[in-house]
């Protein structure tokens, strides 16, 4: 929990509820003058060339892993989870970053396109530019709270721009850590500014003349952000809530399967926007049901800095009691506990990591958008109707298919609606430096990572360049051979058989 008054930002270590520290809040009229401080630096910063960009960037990359240890005990405390998923983090987000520095250069070089047959047309070959937008706003969450900024930060400024980023409230420590590496690094001053605070600040940040926003978080703020940014003119990149289902194909191995599966669901303790929330059996659950309870029975819960544990607390007391409300109303439309389903007493804001049984789509109804440690497992009698139940989420944002069968898990992979599929596999590959994530649906819009989530933060520019004078057909006055060019043209590239 993070208590934002009039005075600073307060942050409790959720294993714990003892104070871990506090932060001042940015007022919110402050904003518009950062975001115009940073656009002032941004000027200077899109003229600078890419090996410039590419060095300093470098600086800013060599801190943070000289400082990987300190980052994951930073990370471990403030969010509650266990060192190593930490570490985990501190890697993918170190990995993505370098892919940034690395091919930043490539995925950023002008691009020419011929004209092909069309020269016959006089229409020149086209350049194509990825230029800076300005200042970017970015407002982040905590679940993963370096790799979900530190990658788009290091996207953004790679690409010349500018940015101001809010870290989440829940997450206002590890957003100051953040922001001292940038100001280490030596960056213009004023050109990755940090502000912190709740939705005064974010929704601040949305309305100071930024030239595009990127939104991380839950559904109901994100359409909020959306709406204000649309309303604004201000283009937007989405990266919203997920209710992840997984396909289990009849000849999945039973044990592999279920031990990958009940850590998808419950890393981050249930967490992390690509969990498993759903899982489909084709054929007989009972028996993958038995071995998903046996699994999670024997997680071990606790604070993660003081033993050997694989899941923490929930982020904040209010997240805990939110939880609750959707494992009862779950219930209340007929889903049955198998494991699970009470928070625990504290200190910390823990709950007991629960599966859930259903017979029908009505209880996951009232699951979607939960964010916390559950799944829920249903049986289905076919492919076709795990297919169907998988999508009739409103979310996209991961799904995943397991079986030995490969060509026939990648047929059923093709026909679900998410941003990212996965065969055999889940969460983990997210951790893909080059691979573009974000979601479908009502999960978001725009891509992060790679050389998609690059130029997300450019705008495209065509450049076309004729030599002075020469024959050019298409000026006054008309003349008889234009239409003998563009007939002879048609006959010859368009004629139908
Ligand atoms: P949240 O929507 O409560 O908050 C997200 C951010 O928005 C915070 O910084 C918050 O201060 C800010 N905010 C809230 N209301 C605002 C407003 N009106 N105007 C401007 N800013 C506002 O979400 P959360 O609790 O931080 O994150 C949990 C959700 O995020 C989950 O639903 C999870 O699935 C999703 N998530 C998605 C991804 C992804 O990549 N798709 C990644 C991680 C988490």
């Amino acid at each position: 929990m993070a208590i934002a008054t009039s005075g600073p930002l307060i942050r409790f270590n959720p294993a714990t509820g003892n104070e871990l520290g506090r932060v001042e809040v940015t007022p919110a009229e402050a904003v518009a003058g950062i975001v115009a401080r940073a656009r002032e630096a941004q000027r200077a910063w899109a003229k600078t060339s890419w090996r410039d960009r590419r060095r300093q960037l470098e600086r800013w990359s060599h801190g943070l892993a000289r400082e990987a240890d300190s980052w994951a005990e930073a990370i471990s405390r403030e969010i509650g989870k266990p060192l190593g998923e930490a570490y985990g983090e501190v890697a993918t987000s170190l990995d993505a970053v370098g892919w940034t520095i690395r091919h930043g250069g490539t995925a950023l070089a002008d691009e020419r396109l011929r004209a092909g047959r069309q020269s016959i047309l006089l229409i020149p070959d086209a350049r194509v530019r990825y230029r800076p937008l300005g200042v970017i706003g970015m407002i982040g969450t905590w679940n993963y709270p370096l790799f979900l900024n530190a990658p788009a930060i290091a996207q953004a400024l790679a690409a010349g721009n500018g940015v101001v980023w809010k870290p989440s409230d829940l997450a206002p420590l590890v957003g100051c850590k953040l922001q001292e590496s940038l100001d280490h690094a030596g960056l213009p001053p004023g050109l990755v500014a940090m502000v912190q605070g709740g939705a005064d600040v974010g929704n601040a940040l949305v309305n100071a003349r930024i030239d595009k926003g990127m939104f991380t978080g839950g559904l109901e703020n994100g359409r909020r952000v959306l709406t204000a940014l649309a309303a604004n003119g201000v283009s937007a990149l989405a990266e919203l809530s997920g209710f992840d289902p997984a396909v289990v194909l009849p000849d999945a191995p039973r044990s592999a399967t279920v031990r990958s599966l009940t850590w998808g669901a419950f890393v981050g303790c249930g967490q992390t926007c690509v969990a498993v929330k759903r899982i489909y059996v084709v054929g007989d659950a009972a028996p993958w049901l038995q071995q998903i309870a046996e699994a999670t029975r024997a997680l071990r819960i606790g604070d993660p800095a003081s033993a050997a544990v694989d899941l923490g607390p929930l982020i904040s007391s209010e997240a805990r009691d939110r939880f609750d409300q959707f494992i009862r109303a779950s219930v209340a439309r007929g889903a049955k506990v198998v494991v699970g389903g009470q928070p625990r007493p504290g200190p910390g804001w823990f709950f007991d990591p629960t599966v859930l049984v259903a017979q029908s789509a009505e209880p996951e109804s009232a699951l979607a958008g939960v964010f916390g440690p559950v799944v829920l497992v249903r049986q289905v009698r076919d492919i076709d109707e795990a297919v169907t139940a998988a999508n009739s989420s409103g979310f996209g944002l991961a799904a995943s298919v397991w079986g030995r069968d490969l060509a026939r898990a990648r047929a059923v992979a093709c026909r679900l609606e998410a941003g990212t599929v996965t065969i055999n596999d889940v969460v983990a590959p997210i951790g893909h430096a080059a691979a573009p994530f974000g979601g479908t649906k009502s999960s978001g819009f725009g891509r992060i990572h790679g050389v998609h989530g690059i130029r997300e933060f450019t705008q495209t520019q065509v450049e076309q360049t004729r030599r002075p004078g020469g024959l050019r057909p298409q000026v006054f006055p008309y003349s008889p051979r234009v239409v003998t060019l563009l007939r002879t043209y048609l006959r010859l590239f368009h004629r139908s058989s």
